[in-house]
């Protein structure tokens, strides 16, 4: 076990499954304690179990990060749990492919609501909660390179994500004030359940040549990412080695759109 998070508390929503289950082991191997929120209560807490029968602390809430009174409630049961909370990851998503003449309106809603609001509130939240401690803390958020190009099959999650890029900007200079960071990092194409279900979508659309295998074509250095590839990423953002940066938004590719 490490030490770089010792005596940190840290949320991660959307920590039940791929990127975010990564993140919580990673964090709770550097002594964090770690609360998982997630939609899936049953695998969040298969993951918490797991940390714990690890050596390490965790526990699970389910909360939808699109509600404001679950996320608010997860924070509370965070703060009776662990005594505080310091690190804030706004890492739950989902993606729903559409070709770009057929997205409807509900289509758009559901992506950005997740995607976009979902990381909106959980700023908020995390923020007042740390005001009310007396100031600092840091959030953490989710982004993708589909926020920094469009991907055609997928354009209201890359407009969501475009958005979770400038509410970490905006959110940077809003809460710098109270010694609060917001940063982000943008995953490439990392091998998690979220691409299964997406590969088996664009198959059905007749769109299967351009999912998981034929991105990962693209990267530079020659493999998809794992989610064990964000751990150390994550592990910097959250620790005090981090302290001096905020609302910047850091790459994890491979190599892929070079931006
Ligand atoms: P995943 O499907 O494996 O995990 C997503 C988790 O979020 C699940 O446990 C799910 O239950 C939870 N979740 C979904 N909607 C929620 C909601 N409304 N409230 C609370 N929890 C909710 O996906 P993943 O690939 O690990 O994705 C994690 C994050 O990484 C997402 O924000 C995703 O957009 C982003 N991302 C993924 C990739 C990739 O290639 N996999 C690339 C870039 C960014």
């Amino acid at each position: 076990m490490g030490t770089r998070l010792a005596e940190k508390t840290v949320v991660v929503t959307g920590g039940a499954s791929g990127i975010g289950a990564a993140i919580a082991r990673g964090l709770a191997a550097e002594g964090a304690n770690v609360m998982i929120a997630d939609l899936d209560l049953a695998a969040g807490q298969r993951i918490a179990d797991d940390i714990v029968a690890g050596g390490g602390a965790a526990a699970a809430v389910q909360a939808d990060v699109t509600d404001r009174a679950a996320v608010r409630s997860a924070i509370e049961s965070t703060v009776a749990r662990f005594g505080r909370l310091d690190v804030y990851f706004n890492n739950a998503g989902m993606n729903s492919p559409m070709r770009f003449l057929d997205i409807t309106e509900r289509n758009f809603e559901t992506v950005m609501k997740v995607n976009a609001l979902g990381v909106l509130i959980g700023t908020q939240e995390a923020a007042k909660q740390y005001i009310a401690q007396g100031g600092t803390g840091k959030v953490i958020n989710t982004a993708s390179i589909a926020g920094r190009t469009g991907f055609p099959n997928f354009a209201p999650y890359s407009a969501a994500k475009a958005a979770v890029i400038s509410l970490t900007q905006a959110a940077a200079r809003a809460l710098a004030p109270e010694g609060i960071t917001v940063n982000a990092f943008a995953s490439g194409v990392v091998a998690t359940p979220l691409w299964t279900k997406l590969d088996a979508e664009l198959a059905e659309m007749g769109a299967g040549d351009s999912g998981f295998d034929s991105m990962a074509g693209d990267i530079l250095l020659g493999r998809p990412a794992v989610p064990e590839d964000i751990v150390p990423t994550a592990v910097f953002l959250a620790a005090s080695d981090s302290d001096y940066i905020t609302g910047q938004v850091i790459p994890i590719e491979g190599g892929m759109i070079l931006v």
